[in-house]
């Protein structure tokens, strides 16, 4: 992954937010840290202001155990309680309306929407895109905004954007030139960088072990798949994650994708509760042979295809079936 340089222009998003009687920010269903974090932290910035504001996300219920630690959750309202008309509506690490889930309605109602995003296959469903695909988070997209309002980044701030780039990075991972130094600006605010990342990452219940050493040993290897690029898969089932969260689910594909003998990998996970057909959801990861090589595959453009989105190195969507009639189709997908 380079750095290409885009230019990204701010103004447009600055004066609409300048402009703002209330702002209403909308975070992605499924909530993960870059998108609440971003939420978050744009929250804390306009009620710093005096700007009325208030965030909100369709689905889950509830937040994760993790999630419910970051700064500024007092803006946080039902989804019920998101009016039909509003003022300026943002969406934050939204890389399309479908992901606002049952809120996405509320775009039609909104006097501005604004979507600040980091997707590739955003498609640019707001009246004022910010999108930079270059972004390792939408959280790096948001400190580049606040920096351009002239906005100062304080430590609760600090805190929810840290929150994004850390996981967005997969733990500084995934990098580009600006990453680290972007780090350590927010840590110079007073943040403890590896209590944040611990909470959010590296903590699960007993019960994840268990989840692990089942799903694990369901993984499929298919070295032809991709033109010989190579597939490893797994399952987790509904029936696996029993005394687990869904977040638990969402690190199987971390251990999966470091398979030498893939540079694709997919974890399909079952929907709870079970319906009739069958709902998975499908986190695609792809890799490059080797460094500096740029040679991974675009899954982004695999799971656009299947009704999804992502970037080309992590994408993901949603289907129905049974794994033998999934595992099938992304096979077809995949060429
Ligand atoms: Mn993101």
């Amino acid at each position: 992954m380079t750095t290409t340089g885009t230019a990204v222009d701010y103004s447009a998003t600055v004066r609409a937010l300048d402009a703002a009687r209330s702002v209403t920010i909308l975070c992605h269903i499924q909530p993960d840290a870059d998108t609440l974090g971003s939420g978050l932290a744009l929250a804390q910035v306009l009620d710093r202001r005096g700007v009325p504001v208030r965030v909100s996300f369709a689905e889950p219920a509830e937040l994760s155990t993790g999630l419910r630690t970051l700064p500024g959750s007092r803006f946080l309202v039902p989804p019920a309680e998101v009016p039909t008309a509003v003022d300026v509506l943002v969406t934050v690490d939204c890389g399309s309306a479908g992901r606002l889930g049952l809120l996405a309605d509320r775009l039609a109602g909104a006097t501005t929407t604004v979507v600040i995003d980091h997707h590739r296959s955003n498609t640019r469903f707001g009246s004022i895109n910010l999108i930079d695909p270059d972004a390792v988070s939408t959280a790096s997209v948001l400190t580049a905004l606040l920096d351009s309002w002239g906005e100062p980044i304080d430590a609760e701030i600090a805190h929810c954007l840290f929150a994004g780039l850390a996981t967005d990075s997969g733990s500084f991972r995934w990098v580009t030139p600006g990453t680290h130094a972007l780090a350590e600006r927010l840590l110079a605010t007073g943040i403890d960088g590896g209590a944040i990342t611990r909470t959010l990452m590296d903590t699960h219940p007993f019960a994840w072990l268990r989840m692990l050493s089942t799903v694990l040993a369901s993984a499929r290897l298919e070295p032809a798949a991709h033109g010989g690029t190579g597939l490893v898969a797994a399952f987790v089932l509904a029936t696996d994650l029993a005394g687990v969260r869904q977040e638990e689910a969402e690190s199987v594909v971390d251990i999966v994708r470091a398979t030498a003998e893939a540079g694709i990998a997919a974890v399909f996970k079952e929907a709870r509760p079970m319906d009739a057909r069958r709902r998975w959801t499908v986190s695609l990861r792809s890799k490059d042979s080797g460094p500096g090589t740029d040679d991974g595959a675009d899954v982004a453009a695999v799971a656009t295809g299947l009704g999804g989105g992502g970037h080309r190195y992590a994408a993901g969507y949603t289907t129905y079936g049974d794994p033998e009639e999934i595992l099938a189709q992304l096979r077809t997908a995949l060429g």
